[in-house]
C-alpha cells in the first residue's frame, strides 16, 4: 500500500509543521545501569546477565555511579537546569524484552530540564528548547525469524537477547520546535547532529547510529497556516541515521498533507521507518494514552546532587563543539560556509589533527575537502575511514612545500599510503617519485623535446613566449610528470630565449 504524497514545496503553502525529537543514547558505561553486567556489544546473546538485570525475584539494583554524572554533563552541556532531588520510576508494561515487567525510567523528577540547543542551517540559527534529559534503563532485543520483514507480523518465533538489557539510556527530549518552515526536516537532522557532537566531545557515548547507540523517534504534525493550534503529530520510532532523520520528517510532511488536503484526519500513532524507501508505515495507535501505572522504584535511594558536585562537573566540561568552531574558525581563518563544509564533510577534527601535526590550515582543508574527499566519495566511505592519518596527510604536505614531490606526485604518493605501502616518505623513496632534480635525464629531456618540436622552438624563439608551454608539456610527459614545471621552463628558457 503506497500512500498519497503531496510535492513538498506544496505542502508549505498550506501547511506550517512542527517537529520534536525524543532522543535515546546508550552510554558508554562498562557496566550496566543497575547491575555489574558487561556492556560490550557483539557478545555472544545472553552472555551478559544477571539475576539483576533478568528481572529474577529477590534481586536488588545499585545505581550505576558514572551513568549518573555522564546524564548530569549531558545536561549542563545543554544548558539545563540540574535537579536537587531526582527520583527513578517505575514505568509499568508488559512486553518479553523487558524481563522485569516494568522500566525503570525517571517520570516526574528528571534530572535535568529546561534547556536548549541552538543549531545552524543555511547560515540561520534555531533554538531547539530541551524539555528533559533523564535516565532510564534500554531494553532486549528482539529477533523475529522467519519473516519477510525481521518484524513480528509474519514470523515464525522469536528470540529474545537479554545482553542490552539494562545498559544506561539516556532520554534528551526536546519541546515542540514551530517555525522552522521548509527547513523543517534540516533542522531535525542539524539537531541530531549537534547534539551527537556533544555526545562525542562530552565522550559519555561512542553514539554509533549504526549500532543503535543512538536513535531518534522523530514527531511531526501540520497545521493550516495561521491556525493557532498545533495539527496531530505522529511518532516515527527509532530512526537510526542522520539523513534518515530528515527523510522520515519530509516524508510525513507530505502525506499528512495529502490526508489533510482529502479532509481526513491524521491519527496519533507511532509509525516505522523504512530506509530502502524513505517512507514510513502505521505502528501502534496512540489515540489513548497508555496508563504506565508510574511509581517511585522502592529499591532505589533518590539522587541528590549537591551543588559543589553539579559547579565541578560544570567546570570540567570540554571545549562544546559550537565553541570550538568557532574558536577554530578564527585561527585558521576560514568563513562560516567554509567551516559548515568541513562540519558537514566530518573534517573539523581530521583538518585540526592535520594542523598540529605541522601543516598550514589552508593545506590541510585543501586535501580533506579535495582529494581525500573525492577518494572517499568513490569508495564509499566516511573521510575518517580512510586508510591515512592526518600525520601522513602533514607529511606528504611537508614534502610538497619542500619542492620534494608536486601535487600530481603527492597524489601517487598518496596511492601507496592508501595501498598500505608506508608513511609518504617511505613511498615517495620506494616509488622513485621525488621531483628531478637538473640531472642528465631532465637536461636530455629538455633538449629531445626541442628537437622533436622545431616549429614550437621556432616560434618560442621569433618571440611567441607563451608557446613554451607545449615544450613543457612534453618535458612533463616524457619524465611522467616527476620534473618541476618551473624549472623545465627556466630551462627552456635559456636555452631558446637567452641566447
Ligand atoms: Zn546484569
Amino acid at each position: 500500500m503506497s500512500d498519497t504524497l503531496v510535492d513538498f514545496d506544496e505542502v508549505l503553502t498550506r501547511y506550517e509543521p512542527v517537529i520534536g525529537l525524543e532522543t535515546h543514547v546508550e552510554l558508554g558505561t562498562e557496566s550496566k545501569m543497575f547491575c555489574g553486567c558487561s556492556t560490550t556489544f557483539g557478545a555472544e546473546p545472553n552472555t551478559q546477565t544477571c539475576p539483576v538485570c533478568l528481572g529474577l525475584p529477590g534481586s536488588l539494583p545499585v545505581a550505576n555511579a558514572v551513568a549518573i554524572e555522564s546524564t548530569i554533563r549531558i545536561g549542563l552541556a545543554l544548558g539545563c537546569r540540574i535537579a536537587s532531588w531526582s527520583r527513578f520510576a517505575r514505568k509499568n508494561y508488559f512486553y518479553p524484552d523487558i524481563p522485569k515487567g516494568f522500566q525503570t525510567s525517571q517520570y516526574d523528577e528528571p534530572l535535568c530540564t529546561a534547556g536548549h540547543l541552538d543549531v545552524e542551517v543555511d547560515g540561520e540559527t534555531y533554538r531547539v528548547e530541551i524539555e528533559r534529559v533523564h535516565l532510564e534503563e534500554d531494553t532486549g532485543k528482539n529477533l523475529h525469524v522467519g519473516g519477510a520483514t525481521g518484524r513480528i507480523h509474519g514470523a515464525d518465533y522469536s528470540l529474545i537477547d537479554y545482553n542490552r538489557a539494562g545498559i544506561p539510556l539516556v532520554e534528551i527530549v526536546t519541546r515542540p520546535i514551530p517555525g522552522a518552515g521548509a527547513k523543517a526536516p534540516e533542522v531535525a537532522r542539524a539537531y541530531v547532529t549537534e547534539l551527537r557532537e556533544i555526545l562525542l566531545a562530552l565522550g559519555v557515548s561512542e553514539v554509533r547510529m549504526e549500532q543503535g547507540n543512538l536513535r531518534s523517534d522523530v514527531n511531526t504534525s501540520l497545521a493550516p497556516i495561521g491556525s493557532l493550534e498545533w495539527g496531530t503529530r505522529t511518532e516515527t520510532k527509532n530512526v537510526n541515521s542522520l539523513r534518515s532523520v530528515e527523510r522520515a520528517v519530509r516524508y510525513e510532511m507530505r502525506r499528512q498533507a495529502a490526508v489533510l488536503d482529502a479532509g481526513g484526519r491524521v491519527l496519533q500513532e507511532t509509525r516505522h521507518f523504512h530506509e530502502d524507501t524513505g517512507s514510513t508505515s502505521e505502528g501502534r495507535s496512540k489515540e489513548e494514552a497508555t496508563d504506565y501505572r508510574y511509581f517511585p522504584e522502592p529499591d532505589l535511594v533518590p539522587i541528590a546532587p549537591d551543588e559543589e558536585w553539579i559547579e565541578k562537573l560544570r567546570a570540567a566540561l570540554p571545549e562544546l563543539p559550537a565553541a570550538r568552531r568557532a574558536r577554530l574558525r578564527e585561527e585558521w581563518g576560514v568563513s562560516p560556509t567554509e567551516m559548515a563544509w568541513l562540519v558537514n564533510a566530518g573534517a573539523v577534527e581530521l583538518v585540526g589533527d592535520t594542523v598540529a601535526a605541522g601543516a598550514s590550515p589552508a593545506d590541510a582543508r585543501k586535501w580533506w575537502l579535495g582529494e581525500l574527499a573525492r577518494r572517499a566519495n568513490d569508495a564509499g566511505v566516511e573521510l575518517a575511514e580512510l586508510a591515512v592519518t592526518p600525520a601522513q596527510v602533514a607529511e606528504l604536505v611537508g614534502l610538497v612545500t619542500a619542492g620534494t614531490i608536486n601535487d600530481q606526485l603527492a597524489r601517487q604518493a598518496l596511492d601507496g599510503v592508501l595501498a598500505g605501502e608506508g608513511d609518504p616518505a617511505a613511498v615517495v623513496e620506494s616509488r622513485g617519485l621525488a621531483v628531478m632534480g637538473e640531472s642528465d635525464e631532465l637536461v636530455s629531456a629538455v633538449e629531445a623535446a626541442i628537437e622533436g618540436n622545431p616549429d614550437v622552438a621556432e616560434k618560442v624563439r621569433g618571440g611567441k613566449v607563451q608557446a613554451i608551454g607545449a615544450l613543457v608539456g612534453a618535458v612533463m610527459k616524457t619524465t611522467r610528470g616527476k620534473a618541476d614545471a618551473a624549472t623545465v621552463k627556466r630551462m627552456l628558457e635559456e636555452r631558446l630565449i637567452s641566447s
